[in-house]
């Protein structure tokens, strides 16, 4: 996995690795800005993701935009939104295992590309994936992990979020609690210049 952007958009656009190819409309590479700070991973697209080919666009994007504009961010501007899996899992079930490991090395690729100040996983699925343990987000979110040295916070699903209004203040807490480590990972570079 030496690709560029390009080769590697073109890659998952004729992936056919794991069963999720045979029926998408279109794989859902990613979407943002290729010189992020902060990196947003979801766990695979729905059926408006699969319609549209760009993560996060449905009901759960939205809320996901509001989560964003809320720490003073927008899509696009300083951040890179992806997912576990490129291809819509049918009736939105959860990927599997299987197919979360054939897909991997594309977000991994894109994350070695995008070289994010700090990655975000919404929802148990991304955590998961991307720290190779069995834990619930209650377990996880408030504390700083890693993805391969890249520093990792964890935070409820948006789409979880719009089923269980009482979770919202914990993602925000989790939002503050992102905010204050990019806020600590900023500073410390500037002082090392
Ligand atoms: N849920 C996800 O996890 N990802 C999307 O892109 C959309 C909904
Ligand atoms: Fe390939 Fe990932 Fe789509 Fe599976 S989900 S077919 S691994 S791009």
């Amino acid at each position: 996995m030496r690709m560029d952007w390009s080769e590697l958009k073109a890659s998952v656009a004729a992936c056919v690795a794991c069963p999720l190819h045979a029926k998408r409309n279109k794989a859902v590479f990613g979407v943002g800005d290729e010189k992020a700070d902060w990196l947003f991973v979801g766990e695979g697209p729905g059926a408006d993701e699969d319609a549209l080919g760009e993560p996060f666009v449905g009901q759960a994007g939205k809320l996901l935009d509001a989560m964003l504009a809320a720490i003073h961010l927008k899509r696009g501007s300083n951040v890179y939104i992806a997912n576990i899996v490129k291809c819509r899992p049918p009736g939105n079930r959860n990927p599997e295992p299987e197919e979360a490991l054939a897909c991997e090395p594309y977000l991994h690729r894109q994350i070695e590309l995008l070289q994010p100040r700090l990655i975000v996983a919404l929802g148990k699925v991304a955590a998961v994936n991307l720290l190779a343990r069995e834990a619930s987000v209650a377990s996880l979110r408030g504390k700083l992990h890693e993805y391969r040295g890249i520093p990792l916070v964890v935070t409820y699903h948006p789409a979880y979020l719009l089923r269980s209004l009482h979770d919202k203040a914990k993602a925000w807490t989790d939002l503050c609690f992102a905010v204050d480590v990019m806020r600590g990972l900023q500073s410390r570079e500037s002082a090392n210049i």
